[in-house]
């Protein structure tokens, strides 16, 4: 990692290009042809409840990192005409070194070793493989034009913003307090013309109930009109 991605207080956004096998898996998830791709949901759902679980665990140690704010959750808001889903937690966060490590390399052995299978796949047997392994975090990128995480570390002032259209690149940079989290992070899904659909509580609602019912930190789905 270089130093400037360390940078939490640098004015503007920077840029870092990611990971030669990211690249590759982001290449599949934007062009990919995986019919079932409500599974990024339960990717993100899933992330969101293991942040808020980190942060029960870290808590033991230091109960102040709570706050006033002890009870996890996860709230999610659709936006129908502006094409967007946030997907928002008040778990661990991530700082801006947090986020050029696990969010710009394959850090997760899952996702390693579903590189390695679809390296050996024959033609359309790849896609079949997404929903097998559950590729985490870049799955967001079968529905999205581009996605923005905005979080903040339990314990700290400073927030960050990572953003990404998937191509290749991404940028990280500080955000001012009023634009981020409290604590946690806020996932934000700038929908793609063919997943508008996203963008419905009702869709969401049945998809939560379908693929997250087990998830043991409560989920919020919020309509908000533009
Ligand atoms: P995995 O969950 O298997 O580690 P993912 O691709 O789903 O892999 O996520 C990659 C990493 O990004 C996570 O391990 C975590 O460090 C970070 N991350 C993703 N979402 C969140 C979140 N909502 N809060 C905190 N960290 C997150
Ligand atoms: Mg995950």
């Amino acid at each position: 990692m270089t130093a400037d991605v360390l940078d939490d207080t640098a004015a503007s956004p920077q840029t870092h290009a990611f990971e030669a096998d990211v690249a590759k898996l982001l290449h599949m998830m934007v062009h990919s042809v995986y019919s079932d791709k409500d599974v990024f949901l339960r990717e993100l759902i899933s992330n969101a409840a293991d942040a808020c679980e980190k942060l029960r665990y870290e808590a033991i140690a230091q109960p102040d990192l709570l706050g006033d704010d002890p009870a996890p959750r996860i709230t999610i808001t659709v936006e129908a005409d502006a094409r967007r889903l946030t997907i928002e937690d008040n778990g661990i966060g991530m700082t801006a070194a947090d986020m050029a490590e696990t969010l710009g390399t394959i850090a997760r052995s899952g996702t390693k070793a579903f590189m390695d299978r679809i390296a050996a796949a024959q033609g359309g047997e790849g896609t079949q493989l997404i929903g097998q392994f559950g590729v985490g975090f870049y799955s967001a990128f079968m529905v999205a034009a581009k996605v923005d995480v905005i979080s903040r570390r339990a314990g700290q002032d400073g927030a960050a913003m990572w953003s990404s259209d998937g191509l290749g690149t991404y940028t990280i940079g500080a955000v001012a307090a009023q634009d981020a989290p409290a604590r946690g992070t806020r996932i934000v899904l700038h929908l793609l013309d063919d997943a508008a659909d996203y963008a419905q509580a009702p869709r969401i609602e049945q998809m939560v109930r379908a693929q997250s019912g087990h998830v043991p930190v409560p989920i919020t789905v919020k309509d908000k009109p533009d």
